[in-house]
């Protein structure tokens, strides 16, 4: 009987996964199901908050030849009883043999007035919202507070302060910004702050936002014209609703080939999946994950399906690219594990390094089928 596999999920992992699987499993019927008819380079949603245009992949020419087929809309419900996932744009249920779990991340609004008052750019609609919003600010002056000294809040605040010099930017974070870079990485992140005229605060905790202020939680409070929310992400409760064995954080527990621990014939990638290293330690949700994991599933999943048995996960880190602006950047070095080496690429090589990598990383997601996983 011919095996139907449906990705949920068109981003870098379910992209890879199912391309993947098409080319490894010629004979089997591959449903992916995205709410978007378009691959979105979530890597550029800064970018697109700052106001420049991004390319849009129709789904259905990288799909091409490789017979895979496209629901547009959003998964709903997962059935893993009856195996079949609801999608709201379809009157009748999916039915899969295997499911491969691949929504990615969301913003993780949890602090109080989050939700209510932040904007972010953790998705495409929220990042077009944020870019409306900065540039309706921007014609007025005023400031912005991005809460978060991570790679996202720190690419955000850059990109905005580099294409509208009149707006104060200011970085809140409770650590130092970009604290998983060599101190190197870190001191020309300090100096390219001071170029852009990045008002960094640190040591500073946002507990509550309101509408023209962030709560601090030794009591004080920063006022602001807009919040951007870039502390982190979390995942949809899909999983969890659906009985799914997930950890802490949503994400779905894998064994060492990407397997549900609840769920054999459901697979994670990406985001959405609680991978770890052989050693226990966890993945970072990154592109730099998502993509050899989404393939790496592919293989999996071909392999069991020819009566094999896969091989275990072996994944390694090589480099965290960070762009500052248009024209500067860092390519920070890591271990295998991502800790930082002292070797760091910085200012415009950087800046060319990191395009390179996402429009790589864009061209590898779209010929998955192609390439060897790690
Ligand atoms: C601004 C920004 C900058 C970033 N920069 C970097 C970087 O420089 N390097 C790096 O490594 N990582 C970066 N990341 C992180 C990276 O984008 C993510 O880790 C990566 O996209 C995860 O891939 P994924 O396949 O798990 O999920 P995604 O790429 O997010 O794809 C998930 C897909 O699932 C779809 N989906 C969601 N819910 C449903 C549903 N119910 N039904 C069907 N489909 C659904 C989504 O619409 C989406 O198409 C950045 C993230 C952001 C927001």
């Amino acid at each position: 009987m011919t095996q139907h596999i449906v990705v949920i999920g068109a981003g870098y992992s379910g992209l890879a996964a199912a391309l993947r699987a098409a080319r490894r499993l010629p004979d089997a019927r591959i449903t992916l199901i995205n709410p978007r008819a378009y691959f979105v380079e979530r890597v550029r949603l800064h970018q697109l908050a700052a106001g420049q245009r991004l390319r849009r992949y129709p789904l259905t020419d990288i799909l091409g030849t490789a017979g895979i087929e496209l629901v547009v809309g959003s998964v709903r419900t997962i059935d893993t009883e009856r195996r079949e996932v609801t999608v709201d744009s379809l009157d009748t249920p999916v039915p899969y043999d295997t499911l491969v779990y691949a929504l990615g991340s969301v913003a993780d609004t949890s602090t109080p007035g989050v939700a209510e008052h932040a904007a972010t750019v953790a998705g495409p609609a929220e990042a077009q919202a944020l870019r409306d919003k900065v540039a309706t600010m921007a014609r007025q002056e005023g400031t912005l507070t991005v809460v978060g000294g991570g790679l996202t809040g720190i690419e955000t605040a850059a990109e905005v302060a580099e294409t509208y010099p009149g707006l104060e930017v200011r970085l809140v974070t409770d650590t130092e910004p970009g604290a998983g870079l060599s101190e190197r990485g870190r001191a020309h992140l300090r100096r390219v702050f001071d170029r852009l005229g990045v008002e960094v605060r640190t040591d500073a905790k946002v507990v509550e936002v309101h509408s023209d202020a962030v709560e601090l939680a030794d009591g004080n409070t920063m006022t602001t014209d807009l919040v951007v929310w870039a502390t982190g992400f979390g995942v949809p409760d899909l999983a969890a609703r659906s009985g799914i064995t997930v950890d802490s954080a949503g994400r779905i527990v894998v064994d060492d080939t990407l397997r549900s621990v609840s769920h054999p014939d459901v697979y994670a990638v990406g985001d959405s999946a609680a991978a770890h290293h052989p050693d226990g330690s966890p993945l970072r949700m990154a592109c730099a994950t998502a993509l050899p994991l989404g393939r790496y599933a592919g293989d999996v999943i071909a392999a069991r399906a020819h009566g094999r048995s896969p091989r275990p996960l072996r994944f390694r880190y090589f480099f965290q690219c960070l762009s500052l602006g248009r024209d500067d950047g860092v390519i920070q070095f890591v271990d295998a594990h991502d800790r930082p080496r002292e070797r760091v690429l910085t200012g415009r090589l950087a800046a060319r390094v990191k395009e390179a990598v996402v429009r790589g990383a864009t061209f590898t997601a779209r010929r998955s089928g192609l390439y060897p996983s790690r």
